[in-house]
């Protein structure tokens, strides 16, 4: 498989890229430089996908962007987290009801993109009237199994016309940073919840030490299915963009973090030296992830970013509802 590094100049990248097509999906701009290229065995031959930031706003993003269909053969069954460990599972979400508990703690949920259903079996049932959007067929069949098909949609926000102020929160566990659209998203997601309602946004971060330093070989770059990759600063724009306030914004640590690491090193390591030297490297540096993971994350930020934002009254955002 050819690749490219992370360093190449630009003048090879655009050589390989070509022209940029894409408008910026938070302002709007057609001005972009590449930064990064890789190529991705999909269903036919290897494609080149390649990274441009936006030179108005920063935002980085994929291009080509497949549609959904195109994107289906790209998401295996064990992409949906069912062969994961079970205790990966249960540890991962119990930061993200942790996290949701700090700012609410009963009302109505909507969760985008919602996978297999795991973070809304993992909220009380009791104190929480529980709902799902999940596009893809083979999670969907599985939430709607476990949650009810009345309370798992399979379709896309907008296209699903939900009633406007129903909900007090909208998550976005991993799923914003797969979608082309993330302003006509998070308007509609402003649309939907009720006054004083908030957005929990779980997504990995491209401004990261991790991002920087492993570049195509980084963990969580996860092409071709993240069309968007967000920073601190591009997130906070585009939340405010849409009507919200950023109300937290943390790097997450700890181990899914130190999950990413180990993974960036072994593609980098597999890439380089092939997958037999390369495990081998990995064994011997292993001892010396876990000081990397917790020296790197304070000095350069986590692989990913958490954030509560609040939806800013009508007034205040200059939006006519
Ligand atoms: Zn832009």
């Amino acid at each position: 498989m050819k690749t490219h590094r992370y360093a190449n100049s630009l003048e090879e990248m655009s050589a390989s890229c070509g022209a940029q097509r894409l408008a910026c999906a938070l302002c709007g701009s057609t001005d972009a430089q590449p930064v990064l290229e890789k190529r991705i065995t999909g269903p036919g031959a290897a494609l080149p996908f390649c990274l441009w930031r936006c030179a108005a706003c920063g935002l980085v993003r994929t291009e080509p962007q497949l549609t959904l269909q195109e994107l289906e053969p790209y998401y295996a069954e064990e992409y949906w987290g069912g062969a994961t460990d079970p205790n990966w599972i249960r540890r991962d979400q119990r930061y993200r009801t942790g996290f949701l508990r700090r700012f609410r703690s009963e009302g109505s949920v909507l969760d985008v993109g919602c996978g297999l259903g795991f973070f809304l079996r993992a909220i009380d049932p009791k104190r929480w009237d529980r709902y799902g959007i999940e596009p893809m067929p083979v999670p969907y069949r599985e939430a709607a199994r476990s949650l009810g098909t009345d309370r798992i949609l399979n379709t896309e926000l907008i296209a699903a016309g939900l009633p406007a102020r129903r909900f007090d929160v909208i998550t976005f566990w991993d799923s914003l940073e797969h979608l082309p659209n993330p302003r006509a998203i998070l308007q509609e997601a402003r649309r939907l919840l009720r006054p004083g309602g908030i957005i929990l946004i779980g997504l990995p971060n491209f401004g990261s030490y991790q991002a920087r330093h492993f570049g195509e070989d980084w963990f969580a770059l996860s092409l071709p299915h993240h069309l968007c990759h967000y920073t601190r600063e591009t997130l906070t724009r585009l939340v405010d963009h849409c009507g919200f306030r950023v109300r937290v914004m943390e790097d997450r640590s700890g181990p899914e973090n130190y999950h990413a690491l180990k993974h960036s090193l072994l593609n980098r390591l597999t890439r380089l030296h092939g997958p037999r030297g390369g495990r081998a490297l990995y064994y011997a540096a292993k001892p010396f992830l876990h000081p990397w993971e917790w020296i790197s994350t304070r000095w350069g930020g986590g692989s990913s970013l958490q954030v509560c934002a609040e939806r800013v009254a009508a007034e205040a955002a200059g939006f006519a509802n």
